[in-house]
């Protein structure tokens, strides 16, 4: 059996204007490895790969370590934990972020909803593009995200199923830029190729993808060039082999049985989603399940 546990931000200070940011201290982040130690076997991605069958049959509870959009602060304050007591993991990292030097649009997002509320957000969405919602939608969004105020509901809602991605794109561009430096973010938000190469080297490094799209919600060819390009420039860079990947949001909408088949063409041989709960040999090892950190022993909803 094995059982995935995926990170994204780790900090030791999640405070802002309008917290919008979530992750885990780099203190419960061990806290939380050392409980799961004790439970099963941490193993090296490629011990995985190379015996995937065996491990996934297993009777044995093995677990690995997932990192989700290549920041900085996973290297800076997870790695070092890990590397003292002897975890191996895989940080999957977008392409765009180190090829195109983009921020992706899913942290600008998380910065913005930092610094403006989400009435201010609405605003400006409707401003440029005027959105048609009904008092149903409305208490649609209010059911779909019910651990959000109304406001934050609303606006989830709207960027989430009201525009397509590329619209989406658009207005977030437009807002980010008003507020924020697109270079200094990336320098500060992402790895560096000397990180990438470092954790390319140990066999750690897997691909998230090109621009963070939600695939399965795509056309084709979009998610042809997004798993194929982000493998090819991560290889060349780092020197290294690409052999996992997780999907971007990882819900079964973004990851479909046309997504998995393109993976395994283009040479991935384990991919991830995040469908909560441990794989025990029955999964196609290009959508594997993989928990949130919260979902799991000394996670906040466990
Ligand atoms: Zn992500």
């Amino acid at each position: 059996m094995l059982t995935v546990i995926n990170y994204h931000y780790i900090r030791e200070n999640f405070d802002s204007i309008y917290p919008s940011i979530f992750g885990i201290t780099p203190f419960n982040f061990k806290k939380q490895l050392l409980l799961m130690q004790n439970e099963g076997e941490f193993l090296h991605p490629n011990e995985i790969i190379d015996n995937v069958e065996a491990v996934l049959n297993s009777k044995n509870k093995y677990l690995l370590v997932t990192f989700d959009d290549g920041l900085k602060e996973q290297f800076d304050l997870a790695f070092p934990i890990l590397e003292d007591i002897k975890v191996p993991s895989v940080f999957f990292v977008n392409s765009i972020n180190f090829e195109e030097k983009k921020v992706s649009t899913v942290h600008k997002i998380h910065l913005l909803r930092s610094i403006i509320d989400s009435e201010l957000f609405l605003k400006n969405i409707q401003k440029d593009f005027k959105i048609e919602f009904s008092e149903t939608e409305k208490n649609k969004s209010h059911q779909v995200y019910r651990y959000d105020t109304a406001l934050n509901a609303e606006l989830k809602y709207i960027l989430n199923f009201k525009l397509t991605f590329r619209e989406q794109e658009a207005i977030i561009n437009k807002l980010f830029n008003t507020y924020f430096n697109e270079s200094e973010v990336l320098g500060n938000l992402y790895m560096n190729n000397q990180i990438l190469c470092d954790l390319g080297a140990r066999g750690f490094l897997g691909s998230h993808t090109h621009s963070h799209y939600p695939l399965g919600l795509t056309d084709t060819e979009t998610i042809k060039f997004e798993l194929e390009n982000s493998k090819r420039f991560l290889e060349n860079l780092t020197n290294s082999k690409i052999n996992t990947v997780s999907y971007p949001y990882g819900t079964d909408e973004t990851c479909t049985d046309e997504v998995s088949i393109i993976a395994q063409k283009t040479g991935y041989k384990l991919g991830f989603t995040t469908n909560r709960g441990s794989n025990i040999g029955i999964e196609n090892h290009l959508l594997l399940n993989r928990f949130d950190s919260n979902d799991l022993p000394g996670g906040k909803n466990s």
